[in-house]
């Protein structure tokens, strides 16, 4: 698995721009489509273009089950 740090450059597909756009890696508060409330300072991939967040590396997974309250098997 890679491991991003903030301030790290990728790509990925946004949903909002619906194209492939260049991302930085930032923390942000990222909430989800659900009654759970928003998972603060997780690292995520944000599109350079609309400043939404676009993706969540796999590193960034076991931060936000533990702040879910999901156990990891
Ligand atoms: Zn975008």
């Amino acid at each position: 698995m890679t491991i991003f740090k903030i301030g790290d450059a990728s790509q990925a597909i946004c949903d909002s721009c619906m194209k492939i756009t260049t991302t930085t890696f930032s923390y942000r508060d990222v909430s989800f489509n659900d009654e759970l409330a928003a998972v603060k300072d997780i690292l995520v991939a944000v599109c350079d273009i609309c400043n939404e967040v676009v993706s969540i590396p796999q590193q960034s997974v076991p931060a936000i089950s533990a702040a879910r309250g999901i156990k990891i098997s």
